[in-house]
């Protein structure tokens, strides 16, 4: 089963991804996270994407698709995929259709999470993460159990994106909305597109996706 989360920043793909590798045993395969890893280790090409990253504009599809092509091929046979943060334009949702096609694989399902502009403001700017094992939290919604202490490992770091920054977080929505959201109709036109509420508390939108991935034509498994 390969899917692809699509959604604007905050609408919670990352939290659903990993809730879908722990329950099906896929791969989450998520473009801003490889650049953040590119830019933590300093390679070139981190260097070269911070400042496109930090203004909250899109990184260049060469680039991109790239990055995702080396990622997929070293994926084991067989092992199904979960897209998040990719493709984001048109060219890519191209690309990757060729990429795909090259390696006699298939989308089976794009999940739409659809949610409230303002909101997602709200909920980007609060969130931050342990710096040791990722575990995300947020100011209001989300705080550790215990003051300054990671629940799920104990740590004491926490970081905050750069790009969460109010400001940022604006320009992001409309990189959204100007490059990314004209690409729905294209898979809509496929048949594989599925929308779930993703104003939803977690819980809910991991159901609803699992009502979707769990109907006739989708098969978690297959
Ligand atoms: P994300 O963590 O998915 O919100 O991505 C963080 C940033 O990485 C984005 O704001 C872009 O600058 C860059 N990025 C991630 N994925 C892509 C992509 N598919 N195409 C272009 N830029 C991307």
């Amino acid at each position: 089963m390969n899917l692809i989360l699509l959604g604007p920043p905050g609408a919670g793909k990352g939290t659903q991804a990993k809730r879908l590798e722990e329950r099906y045993g896929l791969v989450q395969l998520s473009t801003g996270d490889m650049l953040r890893a590119e830019r933590a280790s300093g390679t070139p090409l981190g260097k070269k994407v911070q400042a496109i990253m930090d203004s909250g504009q899109l990184v260049s599809d060469d680039i991109i698709v790239d990055l995702i092509a080396a990622r997929i091929d070293r994926l084991p046979k067989g092992k199904g995929f979960i897209l998040d943060g990719f493709p984001r334009t048109q060219p890519q949702a191209e690309a990757l259709d060729a990429m795909l096609a090259r390696k006699g694989l298939k989308l089976d399902r794009v999940i739409e999470m659809k949610v409230d502009e303002m909101a997602l403001i709200d909920r980007i700017a609060g969130r931050f993460s342990c710096a040791k094992c990722g575990a995300s939290y947020h100011d209001r919604h989300r705080r550790p159990h215990q003051e300054g202490v990671c629940d799920a490992c104990g740590a004491h770091e926490f970081v905050r994106r750069a790009d969460d920054r109010p400001e940022t977080v604006k320009a992001r929505l409309s990189t959204y909305r100007e490059l990314t959201a004209p690409i729905l109709p294209y898979y809509r036109a496929k048949g594989v597109l599925r929308t779930v509420d993703g104003m939803a508390p977690i819980d809910q939108v991991a159901a609803q996706i699992e009502t979707i991935l769990e109907s006739p034509g989708a098969a978690p498994n297959g």
